[in-house]
């Protein structure tokens, strides 16, 4: 599967198991000059491709969504071998979502993307027609990170390609080669050579990319994101930036609490913790803490950890990225330094030449912890006690971070009216995460959660350019407005003015 189809290049990333420490893969470290070759490659390619036009484009993505469905078993091995990750968190959140994002953008990049007819209230305008129209940007770079090698970096790539632009993905260098299966898989399934190319590499290829896009669609974390930003401003490129979270959950006094405790213990250790709208933290009503914590713990305990073998082998996966297993163990170390207990778990295990995290329930926690303030991005869940909902509301929003959030009661009204009330991108009541299924619905973050969104019309929009069109067939050989003004007609206009906007009393 790691094929690598660049050009040469002297540096080599090797591309490790994380659950077995073995390497899987080696990929090139795309130079500057070598990104600006696959961008030149790019450009060239595009025209052809716009040309196809919808029905043309979506043909290619309809066979490459047969393509990964006919290929799961294969994709999901790319997959579990450079993340660690479990075959169901392949198989669901990969698979699911790419086979899923193939059919929706094909088949509704037509309607996202069509000629707008507009109305106009101006009379100035009377009689012309006004239409907005959008057209392919070029080029656009996706930036990935490497919880979702597949979801969140090649995912990305649908909806610009869907809109007749050629893209460039540079996916993060810890899990190059879903990226670069897809690429062996475009090609088989007709898509134009250098329509959509794979820049392996680090953070400088990252960077080259963006002085060569025409937009940048970043997944990662915020300081990167950060950086992602200021290096596109040199060039005025456009930037759609997904971010970190830490994303809390509220949990009810009137809640379903088997369902709540099922879904905490799920949506925190999901894919290892490692997904930017996992339960990040709790908080719980007085009068059910007890028995919410004694149910978590209970089923985080009962979950089986270790190197993923076929379906239904393990629970919860490795951790993905070296660095995250010591951002995770420094959380949990520093909270209990600063006096939570750790129910179960709290440690980090590497004993078998893969890098795991145990599934932890941590308690007694508060925000002057990092665990519940910081990305964690692990397989642990802090839970802590509030006296009611409105000191839940206020914690939720305690945050830099607007991503996502969830509450659970049985009084669905009460909690959409309490999802009104927390900054966030995207809020599910009794749910978590599902919002990220409906690609009707915009996907994006508050505050220091991103800039703009994925999925919904502004999912496509922003692989667009807008172009606004007047086209005027009937008219005079002279406005009232041209020049040489006249006395007699500049006093008409200004009465027209007055009729038009000043009639009527103010408050
Ligand atoms: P990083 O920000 O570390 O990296 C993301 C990507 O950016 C990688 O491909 C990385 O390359 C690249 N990169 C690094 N430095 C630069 C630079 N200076 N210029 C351009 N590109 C650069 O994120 P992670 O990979 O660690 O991903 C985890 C983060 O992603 C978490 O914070 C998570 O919440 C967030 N995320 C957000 C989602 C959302 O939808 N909001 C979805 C999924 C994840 P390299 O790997 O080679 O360093």
């Amino acid at each position: 599967m790691a094929t690598v189809s660049q050009p040469p290049a002297t540096e080599q990333i090797s591309v490790e198991n994380p659950a077995t420490g073995a390497v899987v893969g080696q990929v090139p470290i795309l130079s500057a000059d070598e990104v600006r070759a696959l961008a030149e490659r790019g450009r060239a390619a595009q025209p052809a491709w716009e040309a196809l036009g919808f029905e043309g484009r979506a043909r290619v993505l309809r066979r490459a969504q047969k393509w990964v469905l006919d290929n799961q078993q294969r994709v999901i091995d790319t997959i579990v071998s450079e993340t660690g990750k479990t075959h169901e968190d392949a198989l669901l959140a990969e698979i699911g979502y790419v086979g899923s994002a193939f059919g929706f953008w094909a088949k509704n990049a037509p309607e996202y993307l069509a000629d707008e007819k507009i109305r106009s209230a101006n009379p100035f305008v009377l009689g012309r027609k006004l239409v907005v129209r959008y057209a392919p940007l070029g080029l656009v770079g996706v930036i990935g990170p490497w919880n979702y090698p597949l979801s969140n970096s090649f995912g990305d790539c649908i909806p610009a390609l869907a809109a007749g632009n050629a893209v460039i993905l540079k996916p993060s260098e810890v899990t190059p080669l879903s990226s670069l299966a897809m690429e062996e898989a475009m090609r088989e399934c007709g898509l134009p050579e250098g329509v959509y190319q794979v820049a392996t590499g680090l953070g400088e290829t990252g960077q080259a990319l963006i002085d060569e896009v025409d937009m940048v669609m970043f997944t990662g974390s915020t300081a990167t994101g950060k950086k992602v930003m200021e290096r596109a401003a040199r060039t005025l490129t456009p930037v759609s930036l997904e971010l970190g979270g830490k994303d809390p959950m509220i949990v009810l006094a009137d809640a379903d609490l088997e369902r709540a405790a099922n879904a905490a213990t799920y949506y925190s250790m999901q894919n290892g913790g490692q997904t930017c709208i996992s339960v990040e933290r709790v908080y719980v009503e007085a009068p059910i803490y007890d028995d919410f914590v004694a149910k978590v713990t209970e089923k985080v305990k009962a979950l089986r950890q270790g190197a993923p073998g076929g379906p239904g082998s393990v629970d919860v996966g490795a951790v993905t990225f070296p660095k995250q297993l010591d951002i995770v163990s420094g959380h949990v170390d520093a909270a209990r330094e600063a006096g939570a207990t750790v129910l179960t778990g709290g440690h980090a295990n590497t004993s078998a030449g893969g890098r795991f995290y145990e599934p932890t329930v941590l308690v007694d926690v508060d925000h002057s912890m990092a665990c519940m303030t910081e990305e964690t991005f692990g397989p642990t869940v802090p839970i802590m006690r509030v006296a009611d909902a409105e000191e839940a509301v206020k914690l939720a929003n305690d945050s830099p971070y607007g991503l996502a959030a969830s509450v659970w009661t049985k009084d669905a009204g009460r909690g959409e009216a309490i999802a009104r009330r927390i900054e966030a991108g995207a809020v599910c009541v009794n749910d978590a995460q599902l919002n990220y299924l409906a690609l009707e619905l915009p996907m994006g973050g508050w505050k220091s959660s991103g800039l703009g969104s994925r999925h919904g019309a502004g999912g496509i929009r922003k692989y667009a350019r807008q172009q606004s069109l007047l086209v005027t067939r009937l008219a005079p050989k002279r406005d009232l407005h041209m020049f040489p003004y006249k006395a007699g007609t500049t006093g008409l206009l200004g009465r027209a003015m007055k009729l038009l906007y000043g009639r009527g009393k103010r408050d």
